[in-house]
């Protein structure tokens, strides 16, 4: 008796491709993954197209244009599980920095005809247009957590992804704070867990690339990085990177630059 696979769609939206390419990345784990799953979609990797419904969908990237959430739409129709991979699918990514400027502006800056430019004046999640089944933080994300979050929808349970701050993870691997230690400046007791605190591991500070962990406290950071001589000019500009737009970050940056 043979068992069907389930099916799995990798979709694109505005991104840089690298959240996507951590599955190419598996190296070791490449082979266990294909013998568990069928990749049906996933132009990065393959021409070969299985069409739809398919069991499980990773989606990278954020909407930034009307046919991308026309097109999200769709991929949520077809999709069984629709998990968001990234810091652009989870919180609209570095060209969310546009939220808060002139869209316009920026076209007539960056492109030599922007008249043929057709987006919209806001890069938005995914979560704010479909309902999203599970979103994995990171940018890129880690490889482990992506084999992770497969690992549990195979199995029907939920993925082991800890919410918790990347303070934890120094603690585990035994790095000294270089924030106590050295006064450097760290987004590590506000972002969540995920890469193995590696900023703080080479002498610098986190700059939040996992976006917020649960509850953070962003007030107290705040509170420290003034007594560096950090001033909220530059906590905003921490704030608004890749994960700017993600709701902890975005309110307490919108507080600071009051
Ligand atoms: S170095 Fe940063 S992430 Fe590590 S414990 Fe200190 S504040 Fe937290
Ligand atoms: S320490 Fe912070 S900035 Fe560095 S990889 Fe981890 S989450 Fe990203």
């Amino acid at each position: 008796m043979t068992t069907e696979k389930a099916k799995l769609a990798v979709w694109k939206f505005a991104s840089c491709d690298g959240c996507q390419l951590t599955l190419l990345d598996a190296e070791d784990h490449l082979l266990d993954v294909v013998s568990a799953i069928d990749i049906a979609y996933f132009p990065e990797a393959t021409r070969a197209v299985v069409s739809g419904p398919y069991d499980l969908s990773l989606v990278e990237g954020s909407v930034t244009t009307a046919h991308d959430a026309e097109r999200i739409r769709e991929v949520r129709e077809v999709s069984k599980t629709l998990v968001t991979i990234g810091a652009c699918a989870t919180a609209g990514g570095i060209q969310s920095l546009r939220n808060w400027a002139d869209v316009d502006e920026f076209t007539s800056i960056v492109y030599a005809h922007p008249e043929y430019i057709d987006t919209l004046a806001t890069s938005t999640p995914i979560s704010d247009h479909v309902m999203v089944d599970f979103e994995l933080r990171g940018c890129p994300i880690s490889k482990h957590q992506l084999l992770e979050v497969i690992d549990a929808f195979l199995h029907h349970r939920a993925p082991n992804i800890p919410r918790h701050s990347v303070c934890v993870e120094c603690k585990l691997r035994g790095t000294n704070c270089v924030m106590v230690a050295q006064g450097i400046p760290c987004m590590g007791p506000i972002t969540q867990a995920g890469c193995g605190a590696i900023c703080p591991a080479y002498d610098r500070g986190c700059y939040g690339c996992f976006g917020p962990s649960q509850s953070p406290n962003i007030g107290s950071l705040a509170g420290w990085w003034r007594q560096f001589g950090v001033s909220d000019f530059d906590l905003v500009r921490a704030l608004r990177t890749f994960n700017g737009y993600a709701p902890e970050f975005r309110e307490a940056s919108e507080a600071y630059e009051r």
